[in-house]
């Protein structure tokens, strides 16, 4: 996401880095600079002027200038007012600490509304809610059947009425449903058009004055730009929007809708959606983001995505294994298949500060299938084995080899892999314990 922004700000921002000390004209040219970028990147032009005065004016202050590293300095200076534009601080969703909570999801057609409905219901299961979700879209062939689809992928349950009745009859009657079958968040997928039209904003209101929604959530196309950022304003003045959710952002290599939502509307991106699976959506942090733009890394998510995908007391016994070394090759697979659930590789090493921007691993796309060799030949092994791979001889390894449709070699190679994780672990677990003596580290 973000690639070409991300290119153009890093190369600018390395020039000053490198210089011992800055100068007015040095500020000014990149400054010039970066205005062409963000302008390129599809930025509201009102956001970058403000933008670039204040950066330029932060930059031309005594701490810069007197300063032995005044590039960095100007790099945080870029990144501050970045995280600023898009918003500060994580905005979370409101939710009614005394009833049924509603959200209403609204925007465009092929927005990905119907998806993030899904993807929201599946992150509020996962933490203990019990959602529902409701078809308003009578309009749209196929809207409701796509919505059951979502539903049944993430097992929450649909309300649907057909389409022959008004969605705020559906709305009205979907609230009667949730409060006897114990719902406490209610999500409502309304319709959407091609384009914005007063027909659609009316009914819209209707049924927002009929549900009162804890929130009104737009969503956006961020690839569509500042189109997107004019689609948030018309659908914000008809109904008093409370937050965004930015989608296809896993598209988006210019970051134009992100960076002046905020600005323009004056309403919070809620999350952003990166994919079409139902597991692609992150709550949208501009701290995170901005990073991630300049190619610091976005350690944090990194840790939360590993938080969500590992168990914690299978995390708690390998730390006790890696502790006595016994560490096995069971908990080498086990290991493994707990990665995969982080999700794709490339978007973790995206993630991964200095990577993220890293010319040379452009493109370079991680090898799962190396992965998946890697497991197969674990599988082939016998439990003995793989709680005591010293026993594997020759001719085991030809017959883990067949068995798992690899070589000698690559059986060799994992084997070998394993040992040096084994040496790196010795290390680790004698360095630990040498701090414990001495009372440091701990
Ligand atoms: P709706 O008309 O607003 O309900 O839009 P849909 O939810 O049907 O989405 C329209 C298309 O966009 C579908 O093909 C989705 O799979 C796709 N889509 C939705 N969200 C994302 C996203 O974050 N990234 C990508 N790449 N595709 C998305």
């Amino acid at each position: 996401m973000f690639e070409n922004l991300s290119d153009k700000l890093q190369n600018t921002l390395k020039k000053l880095r490198g210089k011992g000390k800055l100068t007015e004209k040095d500020i000014d040219v990149a400054m010039k600079e970066v205005k062409m970028s963000l302008l390129e990147a599809d930025v509201n032009y009102k956001v970058v002027k403000t933008f670039i005065n204040n950066v330029k004016e932060r930059s031309l202050g005594h701490e810069v200038m007197e300063s032995l590293t005044p590039g960095q300095q100007v790099v945080k200076i870029v990144h501050d007012e970045l995280m600023k534009i898009m918003g500060e601080a994580e905005s979370k969703l409101k939710f009614n600490p005394n009833d049924i909570t509603y959200f209403m999801m609204c925007g465009l057609q092929g927005a990905g509304k119907t998806t993030a409905t899904g993807k929201l219901a599946k992150k509020l299961k996962k933490d203990g809610k019990r959602p529902l979700l409701v078809a308003c879209d009578i309009y749209r062939p196929a809207a409701i059947k796509q919505l059951e689809v979502v539903g049944a992928s993430v097992d929450v349950p649909v309300f649907a009425m057909g389409d022959k009745v008004s969605p705020v009859t559906i709305a009205k009657e979907a609230m009667k449903h949730a409060l006897k079958h114990g719902n406490d968040v209610v999500i409502i997928d309304t319709a959407g058009r091609l384009h914005i039209d007063d027909d659609l904003m009316n009914e819209l209101v209707q049924i927002k004055e009929e549900v009162k929604p804890d929130e009104i959530l737009l969503l956006l196309d961020a690839m569509t730009g500042q189109d997107a950022v004019k689609v948030a304003e018309t659908f914000n003045k008809y109904l008093e929007i409370t937050g965004v959710i930015l989608t296809k952002i896993d598209g988006d290599a210019r970051g134009g809708a992100a960076l002046s939502i905020r600005n323009v509307v004056d309403k919070p991106i809620k999350f952003v959606s990166v994919g079409e699976k139902m597991d692609q959506i992150e709550p949208f942090y501009p701290d995170r983001m901005a990073s991630r733009i300049l190619g610091m890394g976005d350690v944090l998510s990194i840790i939360e995505k590993a938080q969500g995908a590992f168990d914690e007391k299978q995390a708690l016994e390998l730390q006790k294994k890696l502790k006595t070394q016994e560490f096995n090759l069971e908990d080498f697979l086990s290991q493994l298949q707990q990665m995969k659930n982080m999700g794709p590789l490339d978007d973790i090493l995206e993630m991964i500060p200095g990577l993220g921007g890293n010319k040379k691993l452009k493109g370079l796309k991680v090898d799962e299938n190396e992965m998946k060799r890697t497991e197969a030949i674990i599988q082939s092994m016998t439990k003995r084995e793989r709680l005591n791979p010293t026993i594997i001889n020759g001719s085991r390894r030809k017959r883990i080899a067949a068995g798992s449709g690899t070589s000698v070699q690559k059986v060799n190679q994992l084997l070998k892999q394993y040992d040096e994780m084994k040496k790196m672990m010795k290390k680790f677990s004698s360095m630990e314990k040498m701090g414990k003596k001495k009372g440091g580290m701990g």
